[in-house]
């Protein structure tokens, strides 16, 4: 392998200009959106796009999506086992599909296919059953035996006689890659068309209530009155949770991945694997993508442990002997926060006016327009969408849980 003199994506945008205007916040707004991320900026554009809702500021403690919009490997897919959870990542995939369209913006939306690789009988099981779920809930998704998979991804190494051979796969053909940096940029884009005002360097650091609704937040910037606020502050929910009182099942924990040096194409899919924990992509550029699962240990450092990339380069080497020679140009971490059940929190919470969206733990990238789409709805009519309907806050109280991790124990 050898790299391009002239990298793939060499011709594409670079900043839009818009991102370097930073307004003085107004002293009130009908929405306060607390995180600057993603799902911040999806929300807000389709508050003004949807619910006609414009008079809504974005708040950011940083600069716009430097967060884990910035740092994901960006895999989109919604082949989930359970009704709930294929129900809104289905929608969002379906929003996707025609994204570049409506935000006028290339985003790089590759439905180049997932393969989730099993490695053992009870993997096969589990992978076969949600292959079933997924074809009664109307999503794309195949059972490929190890001559598949090598058809789907000639450099997998299917050979029987490696530690965890590769006994088949789902194969999720609509699934893909993305361009997160233009995903970001065309829904700030669009959003600052209609009005929203987007505010860098603004970290909310006070909820404040009362008569048990919210009424503003305090910043670094000032106080702000706010009709509505809506927390899209991946990783450090709980933190401004409590700020109204509220108490969240979450942690946050430092989530890794790695590019390598720019390569020729030589990885037509993505492959995630559990069992060997580590799934990879080739990004536009020709960057190998490698991500791993969280670093077991709490923390907000965008930083991770050197044993977790030193396990994720082995066991990649083991599925993909051809990369032995790549060399590492970048690792990273994001904070994610994760609920108990591995499946977001959305929806309403005891404060009113205030509404949460958290809990995306290592796959909220995916969901990105899903769920701005829903949020927005949900802030808009004080109530939540059908598709978020079944992840609220009280399902921690009355069991009715989403359990996502024991049930297709996919990460991202
Ligand atoms: C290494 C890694 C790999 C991942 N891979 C995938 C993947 O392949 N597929 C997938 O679907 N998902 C993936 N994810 C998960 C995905 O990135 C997140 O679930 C999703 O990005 C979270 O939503 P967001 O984009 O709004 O978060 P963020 O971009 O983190 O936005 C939250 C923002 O809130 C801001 N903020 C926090 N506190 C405050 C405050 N007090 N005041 C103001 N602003 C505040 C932060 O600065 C941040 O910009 C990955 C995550 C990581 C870290």
């Amino acid at each position: 392998m050898t790299s391009p003199a002239q990298p793939p994506g060499a011709h594409l945008p670079e900043h839009p200009d818009f991102l370097w205007e930073n307004p003085e916040p107004k002293a009130s707004y009908d929405v306060v959106i607390v995180g600057g991320g993603g799902h911040g900026l999806a929300t807000a554009y389709y508050l003004a796009k949807v619910h006609g809702i414009t008079n809504v500021a974005v708040l950011e403690k940083g600069w716009l999506a430097g967060g884990n919009m910035a740092r994901n490997t960006t895999i989109i897919r919604s082949n989930y086992l359970w009704d709930e959870s294929s129900g809104i990542y289905e929608h969002s995939l379906k929003l996707w599909e025609g994204l570049e369209e409506d935000l006028g913006y290339p985003i790089l939306f590759d439905q180049r296919g997932v393969l989730n690789l099993a490695h053992s009988l009870q993997d096969v099981r589990d992978s076969v059953r949600r292959v079933n779920a997924n074809r009664l809930n109307g999503i794309d998704a195949e059972w490929v035996d190890p001559a598949g998979v090598k058809e789907i991804c000639p450099i997998v190494n299917v050979s029987p006689d490696v530690r965890y051979p590769v006994l088949g796969a789902t194969y999720q053909p609509r699934a893909g890659i993305a361009k997160h940096d233009y995903v970001a940029w065309g829904y700030a884009r669009a959003a600052h068309a209609m009005g929203v005002d987007l505010i860098q360097n603004c970290e909310v650091t006070g909820l404040e209530t009362a008569g048990g609704r919210i009424t503003a937040v305090q910043t670094s910037r000032g106080r702000i009155a706010a009709g509505k606020v809506a927390l899209c502050a991946a990783g450090h929910s709980s933190v401004l949770a409590k700020m109204a009182g509220i108490r969240l099942p979450l942690a946050s924990h430092p989530l890794q991945a790695l590019v390598s040096e720019l390569l020729e194409p030589v990885h037509p899919t993505v492959v995630m694997s559990n069992a060997v924990h580590v799934y990879v992509s080739q990004a536009h550029k020709g960057e190998l993508v490698m991500g791993a699962g969280i670093d077991s240990y709490n923390g907000y450092g965008q930083r991770g442990s050197f044993h977790i990339i030193e396990q994720q380069m082995s066991a990649a080497l083991e599925l993909f002997p051809v990369f032995a020679r790549a060399h590492l140009l970048r690792t990273w971490a994001g904070i994610v926060d994760v609920s108990p059940d591995a499946s977001p929190i959305v929806g309403l919470t005891p404060v009113g006016g205030l509404y949460l969206n958290c809990g995306w733990g290592t796959g909220g990238f995916k969901a990105t327009p899903g769920v701005g789409d829903c949020f927005a709805h949900t802030i808009a009519h004080d109530k939540p969408h059908p598709f978020n309907e079944p992840f609220t806050l009280e399902r921690f109280t009355t069991g009715a849980l989403v359990d996502e991790h024991g049930a297709a124990a996919v990460a991202h």
